[in-house]
């Protein structure tokens, strides 16, 4: 068996097409959707970023703002930034780049957002209407994968689903998602035992570790659906999934590649939640 490979560069485009569409009947009806992010400091892997979500915004018609401030601005100084932020209507969305200084507080002011404009998803009211089967805004990565598995028609009700990795941004709210769409739920951490046994039980395995190419074939039950969310670089500084997708490929169902798969759905689903939130305003 050859894996299906699920890309989610492609399915990126289908919706920024339409999002660009969506951006449009908003105007017409005089709402500009807009997203204004946060950026302390200078660290350049998130300059990187920033830059990135600025650009695809700017694609899509969003009004788009980067706020950067000094490293050594205060935890009341941004505070008071938030503050301003979830007042200022011309923005649906406010994002705030972590990591934040080590002096700052970063769940403090991730508390501090508006939970509506939210666009990440992380703040506890967010989670919490998650967990309880209420979702308004959700993390993207997981919400992001949802999309794929939509897109590539993956039944989920009634299948047994693992989880590898309980951080807040991804495991945690991923396995809630499948819960809701009636999977089986499993969530595995580094503290699981015989978790090749684990994962090879699963129908639809999400991994998300952070251990490049740690996941093998022993890991994959023949068929099954893999979502690989790890981003690592290997020693030639080479972008690649936690997943062996070589040999993987040979016995799954699906598969996401790394890069064009989980990454791109990550960044597009921030963009569809500023709309959301837009859209959200005008009723
Ligand atoms: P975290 O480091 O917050 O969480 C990693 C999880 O993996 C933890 O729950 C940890 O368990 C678990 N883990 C670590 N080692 C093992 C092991 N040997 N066996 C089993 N479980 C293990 O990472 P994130 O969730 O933030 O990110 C995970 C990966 O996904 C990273 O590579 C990150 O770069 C990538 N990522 C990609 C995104 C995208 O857009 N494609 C977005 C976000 C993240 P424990 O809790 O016990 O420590």
């Amino acid at each position: 068996m050859v894996a299906t490979i699920m890309s989610g560069k492609l399915l990126s485009d289908e919706l920024n097409e339409e999002m660009k569409l969506e951006v449009i009947k908003l105007k017409e009806k005089n709402v500009t959707p807009g997203l204004v992010v946060v950026l302390v400091g200078e660290d350049s892997a998130s300059q990187t970023y920033v830059r990135n979500k600025e650009k695809r915004a700017n694609t899509l018609g969003i009004h788009s703002v980067v706020e950067k401030y000094p490293e050594k601005m205060t935890e009341m100084e941004l505070l008071r930034v938030i503050d301003r932020l979830n007042k200022d209507d011309h923005f649906h969305g406010i994002l705030v780049q972590l990591p934040l200084p080590k002096h700052i507080d970063s769940t403090k002011i991730l508390n501090a957002i508006r939970p509506e404009k939210d666009v990440d998803g992380f703040h506890p009211i967010n989670m919490g209407k998650l967990v309880i089967g209420q979702p308004e805004r959700i993390p993207c990565t997981p919400y992001g994968i949802m999309k794929l598995l939509q897109r590539y028609e993956i039944d989920i009700e009634g299948k047994n689903a693992v989880v590898i990795g309980r951080s807040n941004i991804v495991g945690k709210p991923m396995a809630q998602l499948l819960l809701m769409k009636n999977a089986t739920v499993t969530i595995a951490h580094s503290k699981t035992k015989n978790l090749a046994a684990v994962a090879k039980e699963a129908d639809i395995l999400i991994v998300a570790i952070g251990r490049g190419h740690m996941i093998t074939k022993d890991f994959v039950k023949p068929g099954a659906v893999v979502i690989d969310v790890g981003m690592n670089r290997d020693e030639n500084g080479k972008l690649i999934g936690d997943v062996k997708s070589d040999e993987v490929q040979e016995v799954a169902g699906h598969l996401t590649p790394v890069p064009k798969g989980v990454g791109p759905m990550t960044i597009t689903m921030l963009m569809y939640q500023t709309i959301e939130s837009a859209k959200e305003l005008l009723n």
